[in-house]
């Protein structure tokens, strides 16, 4: 399997509750490196803007709120299979259907609230990594 990169960000019910540390602890114990990282708090047009594939969705406004609620910490996961790996790790979107010893099982307080973002595929993997990070910013 190839090398991939993936975009990953900590979410807000995430870092309020320090849990930043755990959850990196998590990516490095399945095999993923941590190449750039950093802690912004973004605004709710930015976070429109990152989740526009989800603009017709019931859901779209209480995501764009609480994405832009408190700081938020963006990184360039690294790995074989680094993108579906990543999902692994995180587990379901559901934090009730996620399996025992993901992120979203240990940690996701709600759907809604669910700790971690993951890209789901190559092309979008691309697009979300150049929305945060420059190429100077990645350190493999
Ligand atoms: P994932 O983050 O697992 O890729 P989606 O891309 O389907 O999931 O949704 C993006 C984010 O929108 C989710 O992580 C979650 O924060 C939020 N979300 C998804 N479905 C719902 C829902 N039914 N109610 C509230 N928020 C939701
Ligand atoms: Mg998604």
């Amino acid at each position: 399997m190839a090398t991939e990169r993936t975009l990953s960000i900590i979410k807000p019910d995430a870092t309020r509750r320090n849990l930043t540390g755990k959850i990196n602890a998590k990516f490095e114990e399945a095999g993923l490196r941590i190449i750039a990282q950093k802690r912004i708090h973004l605004s709710k047009a930015q976070a429109g803007e990152f989740y526009a594939v989800h603009k017709d969705r019931p859901f779209y406004g209480e995501l764009c709120d609480f994405m832009a609620s408190e700081p938020v910490v963006v990184q360039v996961l690294e790995g074989e299979g680094a993108i579906a790996k990543n999902r692994e790790v995180m587990g379901a979107t559901n934090p009730s259907e996620a399996e025992a010893g993901t992120i979203r099982a240990e940690f996701a307080l709600s759907i809604g609230e669910n700790s971690v973002h993951g890209s789901d595929a190559p092309e979008t993997a691309s697009v979300e990594i150049a929305y945060f990070f420059s190429g100077l910013e990645l350190v493999g």
